[in-house]
């Protein structure tokens, strides 16, 4: 078996949705298909939690309403008729959620719709193409524990799941959501932002699939983010550490917490062009190849946070377990770190759990901090490319090594 992920870019409407019934057509193994919510629809939703956590219903279902529209008449577009559908699609009634105070378990129970909504679309276009595909809701398969917005799955009871389910009965295709899962008591829960490529991980190394295949909206893993460069270089084949490195960098070609499930059973995963399949696209596999090009990876959204000790206390040796565990608690994703005597600065992503761990650390240190910055990454750097970096930038904090530079970079 083999598991293919689209994004929500390469399923944004019904020219997307129909090549990827060409692409899934196109390969004539059992495939479990990975999908994420259709183009924006996921920041859409959040739009909703908004309006639902101020009280105002009436927006609400006004704003999910568009919502489920924008789904009614992709599935027209595919020739589906409006009555089935509607059917079909899963409830948009904003009543079941207003009464969750819960910010991150509200968020959960509304965001996964997302994946819901395209998934339940998606699988009826093909059934009504002909297509032998089932859906399968992730849900009731993907058990989570109950941490809301970043839950971690339970991978043992997962497996066991998806392989029953598959088993039971069999289709060549299986319709399955990314980014979501449930917890043993039914509610939906969301493994983070941009989570599809983790899910399709999971399942690859649930069922033991032959390869998993990103389609994407690029032609494979690149060394700079086309939007910001103007020439980029496709990297063919790249070793699973150095993907590891590129994502926690913040290459946006694939989500960090992939990598592992499959390099656990050495499942290579490739990452191809949505609009060429017959391209090669990137392989991440079992190698010792290393990059031969200069690779840039920006990272954005940070704060800079220092630490200094009130007592002249060194905060290196006494206190670092203390001030990472705040870090930790308050699920703050950290980026770069450096230390003095008796300073220490930690670039972490910017989110809204940032005030109430500044507020943990000003109690034992004097906190200072920076928004607004970006992190740029050079691997495989040379002395002229850094130069040339750092010339009319405003840098607060630099890193190198040999052949990787770092630079916190004030926009
Ligand atoms: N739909 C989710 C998001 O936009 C998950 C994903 O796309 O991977 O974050
Ligand atoms: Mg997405």
């Amino acid at each position: 078996m083999k598991v293919f992920k689209f994004g929500g870019a390469s399923v944004k409407d019904a020219v997307g949705i129909r090549n990827l019934r060409q692409i899934i057509e196109g390969d004539d193994n059992e495939l479990v298909v990975v999908i994420s919510a259709i183009g924006k629809t996921t920041n859409a939703l959040e739009q909703v939690v908004a309006a639902i956590y101020d009280g105002d219903k009436h927006l609400a279902q006004s704003r999910l309403e568009a919502i489920r529209d924008s789904h009614i008449e992709i599935a027209k577009q595919l020739g589906l008729n409006e009555s089935p559908i509607t059917g079909i699609l899963p409830d948009t009634d904003v009543s079941a959620y207003v009464n969750i105070f819960d910010y991150d378990k509200l968020y959960d129970q509304v965001v996964s719709l997302g994946e819901l909504l395209s998934t339940s679309l998606i699988a009826a276009y093909l059934q009504s193409e002909g297509v032998d595909a089932r859906w399968l809701d992730m849900t009731h398969i993907l058990l989570t524990n109950r941490c809301f917005r970043e839950a971690q799955p339970e991978i043992a009871h997962s497996a066991t799941h998806l392989k029953e389910a598959l088993c039971k009965e069999h289709h060549r295709i299986n319709i399955v959501q990314g980014f979501i899962g449930g917890t043993a008591d039914g509610l939906r829960t969301t493994l983070g932002r941009e989570g599809s490529d983790y899910t399709a991980a999971l399942v690859a190394n649930f069922i033991d699939a032959e390869s998993v295949t990103i389609w994407k909206d690029v032609p494979g893993i690149l060394n700079a983010d086309p939007r910001r460069v103007e020439h980029t270089t496709l990297i063919p084949e790249l070793s699973y550490i150095e993907a590891v490195e590129l994502a926690y960098s913040g290459a946006q070609v694939i989500h960090p917490k992939t990598i592992r499930p499959l390099e656990n059973k050495r499942i290579p995963l490739y990452v191809k062009p949505f609009g060429d399949p017959t391209a090669a696209g990137s392989v991440i596999y079992d190698t010792d190849k290393k990059i031969d090009v200069p690779v840039y990876i920006w990272r954005d959204n940070q704060t800079l946070i220092t630490m200094r000790a009130k007592d002249f206390s060194f905060v290196l040796e006494e206190s670092l377990s203390h001030i990472f565990d705040i870090i930790h608690r308050n699920r703050l994703k950290v980026s770069m770190i450096q230390s003095s005597a008796i300073t220490i600065s930690v670039s972490v992503d910017t989110s809204r759990y940032i005030d109430e761990a500044l507020k943990e650390l000003g109690a034992d240190y004097r906190v200072t901090y920076n928004g607004g910055l970006s992190l740029l990454t050079i691997r495989g750097t040379t002395p002229e490319i850094l130069a040339s970096e750092q010339k009319n930038r405003t840098i607060l904090l630099s890193q190198k090594t040999r052949r990787t530079a770092r630079l916190l970079i004030k926009n």
